[in-house]
């Protein structure tokens, strides 16, 4: 994976070493409205036309992962079965679809990833990340939320998921973690755990912050 905060980068560094890849916004080379080009890749954040005044936002994709704890305080984990991370661990989530909620989108993750259905989703934080695939990075804003495993739910790995792992939270080690943004999340959740405090509690220590969730 990549580092976390370049999102205006046009090159941003890939998993492989001396492998560039590509921002989504370097990718249009020409209008796809018209078919006009720009000659030279748009700049970041915006692509305009010349020819026919289309204009396209790259605003980040959303996705919404859950820290599902079961009742004797066990954390659910997977561990990837594919690339970007394969191998390592994260929590259930992905993108979140077109007229989805990130709440629906973390739960019906956590149930295709695991089989587990997660209750009480309460909003953690959101953090900047970038998701490379097949050698294009796209920048993603990561939205976590908390969550209660529902009792008597049996886990198995399904969809791109290696195992389920349960661990306690001061099992976790936050090398095995798989992106910046789950170290992140997973560092909140250990605050919010001991402290109570969430975001919106106190003011965001990097980054523009957005508005304080609804409690
Ligand atoms: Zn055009």
């Amino acid at each position: 994976m990549i580092p976390a905060r370049d999102g205006d980068a046009t090159i941003a560094r890939s998993a492989m070493p001396d492998t560039p890849v590509l921002l989504a916004s370097a990718s249009f080379r020409y209008c796809p409205r018209c078919g006009q080009g720009p000659s030279a890749p748009p700049e970041a954040p915006v692509f305009s036309c010349a020819a026919c005044g289309f204009h396209y936002h790259f605003n980040p994709a959303v996705a919404a992962g859950v820290i599902a704890e079961d009742r004797e305080g066990r954390v659910l984990l997977v561990r990837r079965a594919k690339e970007p991370a394969r191998g390592r661990l994260g929590v259930p989530g992905g993108f979140v679809d077109i007229g989805e909620t990130a709440e629906a989108s973390a739960r019906r993750e956590a149930r295709e990833e695991t089989g587990i259905d997660v209750l009480d989703l309460r909003f953690l934080g959101s953090w900047p990340n970038l998701y490379e695939w097949r050698g294009v990075v796209y920048p993603v804003v990561d939205l976590y939320f908390t969550g209660r495993v529902g009792e008597g739910e049996v886990a198995s790995a399904r969809h791109e998921v290696e195992e389920v792992v349960w661990l306690r939270p001061e099992e976790v080690d936050s090398a095995d973690l798989a992106f910046p943004t789950t170290r992140s999340a997973f560092e909140r959740y250990l605050e919010v755990r001991e402290t109570g405090a969430r975001r919106g509690d106190r003011p965001e220590a990097q980054g523009l912050d957005a508005t304080s969730p609804a409690r």
